[in-house]
């Protein structure tokens, strides 16, 4: 079964009511390609996505939040409910993004209590996973990248509404996009993995998105890869050129 082919924007905590009305309407105006089973997911920050989603017009463009807590409700100040994020329009989150790695000091195991806690909710996950410079400096690509879906294996036997966007932390924001061959190589290494753990049929299904840099040029580059899926975007999916991404599949 082909994998339907997968395009995320991450707009980070950038934006405002007109730019990001601005970008849903380039892409009600794009002429996107929609007999090629293609899935586009835009992701503005929490307090936005009814906005973009009130807006969209294309019902096969779907939105996304950036994170979600683990619980349904309660005494979280300043948290975010998946059950929240449905209500208002959403249909993904991005969970375990190196951003909230790093900067919120997530770990690998709140990531994963997030993914359950989504999933069991009703909301697909974009699965953040990628390794540092100095990891992939010193061979530990993989160990990195295994060790990051360990935890989720652990808490998640379905992986039907789990998309895993592998971005190699040096490519992220710098420009400094990973090559086709390397790309391709990890993705099919994470293929591997996920089929020595959760079987087969499970990991030919899985969608990898690679995520680092991605833009408008180098997009069509990655096309001959047959295990890249799609892309999560940051940078650029707040550009023009957002579509152009989109688009380098036709
Ligand atoms: C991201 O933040 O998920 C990302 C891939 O960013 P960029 O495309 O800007 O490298």
């Amino acid at each position: 079964m082909a994998r339907k082919f997968f395009v995320g924007g991450n707009f980070k905590m950038n934006g405002s009511r007109a730019s990001i009305k601005k970008i849903v309407e380039d892409l009600n105006d794009a002429d996107l390609p929609s007999d090629v089973g293609m899935e586009v997911v835009i992701a503005p920050p929490a307090l936005y996505i009814h906005c973009a989603k009130e807006l969209l017009k294309n019902p096969e463009i779907k939105v996304s939040a950036q994170n979600a807590f683990p619980k349904p409700s309660g005494a979280y100040t300043g948290e975010i409910a998946a059950p929240q994020i449905k209500d208002a329009g959403a249909d993904w989150v991005i969970l375990g993004h190196s951003e909230r790695r790093t900067i919120n000091k997530e770990s690998d195991d709140f990531v994963a209590e997030k993914t359950a806690h989504a999933l069991e909710n009703g909301l697909g996950v974009i699965l953040c996973i990628g390794e540092l410079l100095e990891e992939r400096d010193t061979g530990m690509t993989l160990v990195v990248c295994n060790r990051q879906l360990d935890a989720v294996i652990d808490k998640v036997k379905d992986w039907s509404n789990i998309v895993i966007a592998y971005e190699p932390v040096w490519a992220i924001g710098t420009g400094l996009a990973a090559t086709p061959e390397d790309a391709q190589s990890t993705h099919s290494e994470i293929r591997h993995y996920l089929a020595e753990k959760l079987g087969e049929d499970q990991a030919s299904k899985i969608r990898i998105l690679y995520g680092g840099s991605v833009n408008g040029k180098n997009a069509k580059s990655f096309n001959a890869c047959p295990d890249i899926d799609g892309y999560l975007v940051g940078g650029a999916s707040l550009k023009p050129e957002f579509i152009e991404i989109i688009k380098s599949r036709e």
